[in-house]
């Protein structure tokens, strides 16, 4: 594979658009515009000396949908999208419910397997680390849980401060076996 196709999933507001623009475009903007349709944005990035050409998908929240199921949205969202060789699942450290959603997200996805199959690897990633005060989500916990019970990859960042993300997407790389 040359080109590396990435969906970014998480619940509303965790921050998955300013991941991506921060990984992107080094930029960072405290506005909330809610993502409503697929976003494709699509780098060629450079890891350890090597060229790789990304395809990252930024997906709206079922949520946005008037949807019931996981099937549903991702008919309404994945229209002529093919397979995935990845996932982000993102929720905010600060909110106890995008991490609830998270778990459904791959729950579903390994259920459904609607853009990939049980191969595909998943990344789980604690986004607005900079708000340590209002963590509610215990680091160690989830780093347990995800490491080891779910065998993903997992990453806490910041998208406001730029911290780990490009850890994250050198994970990422080397997860579907790049880097
Ligand atoms: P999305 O709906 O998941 O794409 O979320 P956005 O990328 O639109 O971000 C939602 C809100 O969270 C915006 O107001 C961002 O400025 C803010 N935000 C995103 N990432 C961070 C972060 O790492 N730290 C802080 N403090 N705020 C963030």
């Amino acid at each position: 594979v040359s080109t590396y196709r990435v969906a970014v999933l998480g619940a509303r507001g965790v921050g998955k658009s300013a991941i991506v623009r921060q990984f992107l475009y080094n930029e960072f903007s405290e506005v909330c515009v809610p993502t409503t349709a697929r976003r494709l944005y699509l780098p060629a990035v450079v890891m350890n000396g090597h060229v790789h050409d990304l395809q990252i998908l930024d997906f709206p929240p079922i949520s946005a949908f008037p949807v019931n199921t996981f099937q549903e949205w991702a008919d309404a969202c994945c229209r002529g999208l093919r397979s995935v060789h990845a996932y982000i699942l993102v929720y905010d450290i600060c909110c106890f419910d995008s991490f609830e959603y998270v778990k459904t997200i791959r729950q579903q996805i390994l259920e459904t397997r609607v853009i990939g199959t049980s191969e595909t690897p998943i990344i789980i990633v604690g986004n607005k680390r900079d708000l340590q005060r209002g963590r509610v989500i215990p680091r160690w916990n989830v780093s347990h849980l995800v490491r080891k019970t779910w065998k993903c990859g997992y990453v806490e960042c910041s998208a406001k401060y730029n911290w780990h993300i490009l850890l994250l997407f050198s994970e990422l790389l080397k997860s579907v076996g790049c880097a």
